[in-house]
């Protein structure tokens, strides 16, 4: 366990989070197969190092602090970043991301934070925050703040943006985590399981943060930051598919954002110069976000137990590579 390397242009910094073992889990007769250990120790077994890993013990803020805290002060300097949660289904990726009201996860201490920062600042008064959450499932793009038809993508002057998103113009955090938990209620679910969100269903929370400065010739000019902090799909599927080729239209329509998700990261991590964002809805929206001068956080999810071994030695190899960008 260590903590953030910082000032390493651009590298993907990766943690881990292993959440504590749930009732069902124990019940079901599952013994804990993970274990965090110190650098130090001497290692038996099949291993892994990242950036930090966190233990079951390691509460939201801690979590917030390490992985994203530093981000939030970049986007405030105009420099774009993102944090994904991945791993499979049931691994904690909404718990660390959204978090309940008691425990607002990284999403709600991020915009918190941003707040307070924004507020601290001498030359405060000409901050504007904007936010949009979304999701992308079945290579859809619907709008969580204000559902209705599927959004299309274009591009324009910001980047690309999703033709005609709800933009929150938020001025204090109070509101926030209410408008996020209602904003993911509106996930798509499966018709098997109308309350529970559907496992292919991606997240995106995008804060944008429009700010004037004054340049070195005493100039006034717009700066914009913006921040990505996603709630990816499970990762159980995208291994699915890779195997099973030949699977419905829906299936590898639904992958097809976490498989482009892992080629651009691929592609980054061997330093290509072409990165493949335009292969899916997913890439696209974080196409400024993702890689060059932005800030890439990965938080990979894992449960304690033996019974999700298979799912958790996929999940620590797939972020063990992206550690190497
Ligand atoms: P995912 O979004 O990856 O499918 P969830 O975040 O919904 O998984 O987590 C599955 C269950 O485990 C939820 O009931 C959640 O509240 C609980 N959980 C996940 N991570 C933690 C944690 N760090 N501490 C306590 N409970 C957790
Ligand atoms: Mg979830």
């Amino acid at each position: 366990k260590n903590g953030r390397i910082g000032g390493d242009e651009s590298r993907i910094h990766v943690f881990v989070r292993l959440r504590p073992m749930a009732k069902k889990e124990k019940e079901a007769g599952s013994r804990c197969c993970v274990k965090i250990v110190n650098k130090k120790d001497r290692l038996k077994g099949r291993h892994f190092s990242f950036d930090a890993s966190f233990p079951d013990s390691t509460t939201q803020h801690e979590v917030y602090t390490t992985t994203t805290a530093e981000l939030v002060e970049e986007v405030l300097q105009g420099r774009n970043g993102s944090v994904f949660c991945y791993g499979a289904t049931g691994a904690g990726k909404t718990y660390t991301m959204l978090g309940t009201l008691e425990n607002p996860g990284v999403m709600v201490l991020a915009i918190k934070d941003l707040f307070t920062s924004i507020r601290q600042r001498s030359f405060d008064g000409n901050h504007v925050v904007q936010l949009s959450y979304l999701e992308v499932y079945n290579e859809t793009v619907r709008d969580l703040l204000s559902p209705g038809r599927p959004l299309v993508l274009r591009e324009d002057k910001q980047g690309i943006v999703a033709a005609g998103i709800t933009q929150y113009r938020a001025y204090s955090t109070d509101e926030v985590m209410a408008l996020l938990q209602r904003g993911n209620q509106n996930r798509t679910t499966e018709p098997t399981r109308a309350n529970e969100t559907s496992s292919r269903s991606h997240a995106i929370l995008q804060v944008v943060v429009e700010y004037r400065v004054k340049d070195a010739l005493m100039n006034i000019v717009n700066r914009v930051g913006k921040l990505s902090l996603i709630d990816l799909a499970g990762s159980e599927r995208a291994l699915a598919t890779d195997q099973r080729t030949l699977r419905s239209l829906e299936g590898a329509n639904i992958n097809r954002s976490l498989l482009a998700l892992s080629s651009c990261i691929n592609a980054l991590v061997e330093g290509k110069k072409h990165i493949p964002y335009r292969n899916s809805k997913l890439t696209q929206l974080l196409k400024d976000s993702l890689g060059g001068a932005c800030n890439t956080v990965m938080i990979a999810n894992i449960s304690p137990s033996n019974l999700s071994f298979g799912e958790t030695q996929n999940t620590l190899h797939w972020a063990y590579r992206a550690k190497e960008i």
